[in-house]
C-alpha cells in the first residue's frame, strides 16, 4: 500500500476479531474499511490461536505504515456453561434443567457451570441469566454439587454461554487465574490495552495496573452495577473505559442503560479517558447484509454523545458480514460528523479545562486552530498524554500525534481525532524550532496541510520529559 490511510472521521472504530476474521486478507480488509483497533478476546480461542492474530496485526501494520492498536480483552470472572455434546441444544420452557460440576459435554436435562463458589453462593428462587439473558432458569433446589432448575424462558443455548447472577453477591477475585495467564501472555506480546472485566471496585483496576506496569494500558469496561457507585475513582485510576453494554444490560434493567451509557461517556470526556462504546451496535449484521434503523441510530447516539470509539464484536468475530458492518459504521460516523448539528454538540459539551498548565495550554490550541483557520493540531507528545488532553477539547480540526515511540502512537488510535505516528528521530528535537519543522513536515506528508496553510503545534520543553505540555506555537507550511 503506498497511499497514505487517512480516515475522514473522528470517531474511532473498534473490531474484534475471531473465527471470521483471522487470515491477513480479512484483516486487512477490515482495516481499509475502517479499523483502527482490534481487540482480541480471551474468552474464546487458545494462546496459539491469539499470537497468530497478534503476528497478523503487526504485519499489516508494517505494510500500511499506520499505527494499529490491539485490545487483548480478558475475561474476567464471567460465569460460563460448560460444552454440549451435540454444540446446542434447546431449553423449553417449564421444563427442568441442571447445573453441575460434572464434566461429561451436556445435553437438554443439564450442562456443566464449572464454579463451585456460585452453586454454593446460590439460592433457591434466584434467578440465572444465560446468554446475555436471552434465556432465564429459577433455581428449585441445590445440592452441593448441584443447582436444579425450572427453565422459565427458553431458547437455543450453546457451548460456553455466559450466566449472570444479578440477585446473588458473588464471591469471586476480579482477577481469575486465566486472567493472569492471559494477562502475562499478551502483555509478553506487547498488546497496548488490556481490557479489564467486571471491574467492581477502584483495587481492581489498581491490581491490574500493578501486573501491568506501564506495559499496557487498562481500559476499564463497565459491566457491574457495583462499578457505578464509584465510577469517577474507577475511571480515574483507568488509562480508558469501555460501556460494555452486554454484561450491562443483563445485570441493569434496559431502561436504565442508555442513561449509564451518557454517564459513563460524560465522565471519562471529563476526566479526558478514551471511552469505547460497545456491543450490539450493528448485531443484526452477524447473519444480515445491512443494519437495522434502530442500529444505525445507536452508532448515531455514541457519536452524538462524543465517544472516542464504537465497537464491533460478534458481528466482526463471527458473523457473516465482518467487512459490511465496518463500511457501515464507518459510513454511518463519517455521515454523523458532517453534520452541523453534531458539530455544535461537540463545541456545546466540551469539558471545563483543569486548573493546570497542560490543560491551559490544550484549551488555547484547539481555541487558537479555530480562530487561525489551522489545517491541524500536532500534538508533538512522549507519552501520547499531550495528544489526550487535546483531544477531550474535540477540536474542529484533526490531531496529529507525533511520538518517538510507536507503541505511543499505537495507544493513541483508539483516541477521539487523533492520527497518530511514530516519527524517528522524535527524541534528537533539541528546540521548538526543530519540532516545529518536524510538525509541519509531517502535517505535510500526511496530507494535513499544504504549503502556505498554518498548523498549531503543542509541546513540552524540555524534551524527552513525559507531562509537561506548556508550549503552543502556531506555523506556516513551507
Ligand atoms: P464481553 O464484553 O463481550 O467480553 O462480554 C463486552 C460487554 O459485556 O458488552
Ligand atoms: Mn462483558
Amino acid at each position: 500500500m503506498s497511499d497514505k490511510i487517512k480516515r475522514q472521521r473522528r470517531t474511532k472504530i473498534v473490531a474484534t476479531i475471531g473465527p471470521a476474521s483471522s487470515t491477513p486478507e480479512v484483516l486487512e480488509t477490515l482495516f481499509t474499511a475502517g479499523v483502527d483497533v482490534f481487540r482480541l478476546n480471551f474468552s474464546h480461542g487458545e494462546h496459539a490461536d491469539h499470537a497468530e492474530r497478534i503476528r497478523m496485526i503487526r504485519e499489516l501494520e508494517a505494510r500500511t505504515g499506520r499505527p494499529i492498536a490491539i485490545l487483548a480483552d480478558v475475561q474476567g470472572p464471567k460465569l460460563r456453561v460448560g460444552r454440549f455434546a451435540e454444540g446446542r441444544v434447546t431449553l423449553i420452557a417449564g421444563q427442568p434443567f441442571r447445573l453441575d460440576l460434572d464434566e461429561t459435554p451436556g445435553d437438554s436435562h443439564r450442562v456443566r457451570l464449572p464454579h463451585p463458589e456460585i452453586i454454593a453462593a446460590a439460592e433457591p428462587g434466584s434467578h440465572l441469566l444465560l446468554d446475555d439473558g436471552k434465556l432465564r432458569l429459577r433455581i428449585t433446589s441445590k445440592g452441593d454439587t448441584h443447582l436444579d432448575t425450572e427453565v422459565v424462558t427458553g431458547g437455543p443455548l450453546s457451548d460456553r454461554k455466559g450466566v449472570n447472577v444479578p440477585d446473588v453477591v458473588l464471591p469471586i477475585p476480579a482477577l481469575t487465574d486465566k486472567d493472569r495467564r492471559d494477562m502475562a501472555f499478551a502483555l509478553e506480546h506487547g498488546v497496548e490495552y488490556i481490557g479489564l472485566s467486571f471491574v467492581q471496585r477502584v483495587e481492581d483496576v489498581r491490581e491490574a495496573r500493578e501486573i501491568a506496569a506501564g506495559r499496557a494500558w487498562i481500559m476499564t469496561k463497565v459491566e457491574k452495577p457495583q462499578a457505578l457507585e464509584d465510577l469517577e475513582q474507577i475511571i480515574t485510576l483507568s488509562d480508558a473505559v469501555m460501556v460494555a453494554r452486554g454484561d450491562l444490560g443483563v445485570e441493569l434493567p434496559p431502561e436504565e442503560v442508555p442513561l449509564v451509557q451518557k454517564r459513563i461517556v460524560r465522565l471519562a470526556r471529563q476526566l479526558g479517558r478514551p471511552v469505547v462504546v460497545a456491543t450490539q451496535m450493528l448485531e443484526s449484521m452477524i447473519s444480515a447484509p445491512a443494519p437495522t434503523r434502530a442500529e444505525a441510530s445507536d452508532v448515531a447516539t455514541a457519536v452524538f454523545d462524543g465517544a472516542d470509539a464504537v465497537m464491533l464484536s460478534a458481528e466482526t468475530a463471527a458473523g457473516q458480514y465482518p467487512v459490511e458492518a465496518v463500511e457501515i459504521m464507518n459510513r454511518i460516523v463519517a455521515r454523523v460528523e458532517r453534520d452541523s448539528g453534531w458539530q455544535n454538540q461537540m463545541r456545546a459539551s466540551r469539558p471545563a479545562p483543569e486548573a493546570d498548565t497542560a490543560d491551559a495550554i490544550a484549551a488555547a490550541t484547539a481555541q487558537v486552530a479555530t480562530t487561525v483557520g489551522a489545517r491541524a493540531i500536532v500534538a508533538y507528545t512522549l507519552s501520547g498524554k499531550t495528544a489526550l488532553r487535546i483531544a477531550r477539547e474535540r477540536p474542529e480540526c484533526p490531531v496529529l500525534g507525533l511520538s518517538g515511540t510507536l507503541s505511543a502512537a499505537r495507544r493513541m488510535a483508539v483516541v477521539w481525532g487523533v492520527h497518530a505516528m511514530g516519527v524517528a528521530g522524535h527524541n534528537a528535537a533539541e528546540t521548538m524550532g526543530d519540532v516545529v519543522r518536524q510538525a509541519a513536515r509531517s502535517a505535510r506528508e500526511e496530507t494535513f496541510a499544504e504549503a502556505g496553510e498554518l498548523i498549531v503545534v503543542a509541546a513540552g520543553v524540555p524534551f524527552g520529559k513525559a507531562g509537561t505540555t506548556n508550549t503552543l506555537r502556531v506555523a506556516t507550511v513551507e
